[in-house]
């Protein structure tokens, strides 16, 4: 899996960094396009290692509906070469948002189209992995059935940085639907989905019911009839902060946001609210998250930022940080308040 001998050159950069800081005993932090980034504290004292530099498509087979890409390359670029062979790789971010392709596997956000198009490690075939020891990790495998070895795609996949440059990102594609389109509906999501077949998204606002479908035109009419849906644009997406819960409990977030005069949009099934409202509210918000299990990420700049992480075992994700990163080089910009 380590291959520092075949160093690709354009990854000489990042092992300089990573050399320079262990040296320096400087701390780094991986830096993408920056969209969400820039919306945390910066972390005191850490330099920025940016992948801006690391960017094209190096292997694009139609045919095979599979893409190898460098991390730095931005979403949106990658997306407009693949519709130009009708094809998509459906983790994009939320419109407007940009990212890059490593940033968006580092954060592994969950978009709304999640409920269909499944996570983001569902997508990633293959990861290559610079870690600040200088060791060049690659596993996983161009076809879907070579998976034999370490799961550093699982591990890279929402690592927010925790364990390397993600330099290189092989992703499985799709041909995109034939149709695709935003819907509202004044129903409560729950009534809604009971009238449709796999929707590639329910969003639940302040006060309506956004319905995304994907299928065949003839597929999305009926559905769009029977379910009583009107033709929208897409909702509004709050930026303030990022709330994360077991999609079981998200009704219960929902239902306290709308009582507290939050702006929301709730991935229903998914277990995402994003929320915009005042620093005190989104602040109540954040206690009320944590009392169901979750996790809410505070994305205002202005607030001077406020993190709880989402769940998951923190004693494993610092057991597989020290591996990968035993000088603590790389930042947890989550952890930087
Ligand atoms: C308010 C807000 C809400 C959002 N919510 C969603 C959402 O719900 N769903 C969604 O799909 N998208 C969402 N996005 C979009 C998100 O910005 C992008 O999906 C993407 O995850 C970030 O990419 P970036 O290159 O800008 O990363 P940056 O902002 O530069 O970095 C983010 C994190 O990723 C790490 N990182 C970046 N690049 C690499 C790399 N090559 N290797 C290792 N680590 C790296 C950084 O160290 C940092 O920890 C949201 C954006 C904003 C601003």
């Amino acid at each position: 899996m380590s291959e520092a001998a075949t160093l690709p050159a354009e990854l000489a950069p990042v092992t300089a960094a990573f050399q320079a800081a262990a040296t320096d005993g400087q701390r780094l932090v991986i830096r993408g396009s920056g969209s969400v980034l820039d919306r945390l504290p910066p972390p005191a004292g850490a330099e920025v290692l940016s992948t801006e530099q690391l960017t094209g498509v190096l292997d694009h087979r139609p045919e095979d509906l599979v893409v190898t890409v460098r991390g730095g390359t931005p979403v949106e670029e990658l997306a407009a070469l693949l519709a130009t062979h009708g094809q998509e790789c459906p983790i994009e971010p939320l419109a407007g948002h940009g990212g890059t392709v490593g940033g968006r596997l580092a954060t592994a956000l969950a978009g709304p189209r999640q409920l269909a198009a499944g996570r983001v490690r569902d997508w990633v075939l293959r990861v290559r992995l610079v870690t600040p020891e200088c060791r060049v990790a690659t596993a996983g495998g161009v076809t879907v059935k070579d998976v034999t070895g370490y799961d550093l795609c699982r591990l890279a996949t929402g690592s927010w940085g925790t364990l390397g440059v993600i330099a290189e990102v092989t992703l499985k594609l799709r041909p995109i639907p034939t149709q695709s389109a935003w819907f509202s509906t004044e129903r409560p999501a729950t009534s809604a989905l009971a009238d449709l077949y796999r929707p590639a998204a329910v969003v639940s606002t302040a006060d309506a019911t956004y319905v995304h479908l994907e299928e065949h035109p003839d597929d999305v009419t009926a559905q769009a009839t029977t379910a009583g849906l009107t033709p929208a644009e897409p909702p509004r997406w709050p930026t303030t902060a990022r709330a994360a819960v077991d999609p079981a409990r998200l009704a219960e977030l929902t239902d306290w946001a709308r009582r507290s005069g939050l702006d929301l949009a709730a991935f229903e099934g998914v277990g995402v609210c994003l929320l915009d409202g005042d620093a005190e509210t989104i602040s109540a918000a954040a206690a009320q998250v944590a009392a169901l299990g979750g996790g809410l990420l505070h994305l205002d700049p202005r607030a001077g930022g406020a993190h709880a992480p989402s769940g998951g075992p923190t004693d494993m994700r610092e057991r597989v940080r020290a591996a990968f990163d035993p000088e603590q080089i790389l930042t947890d910009v989550r952890q930087s308040r």
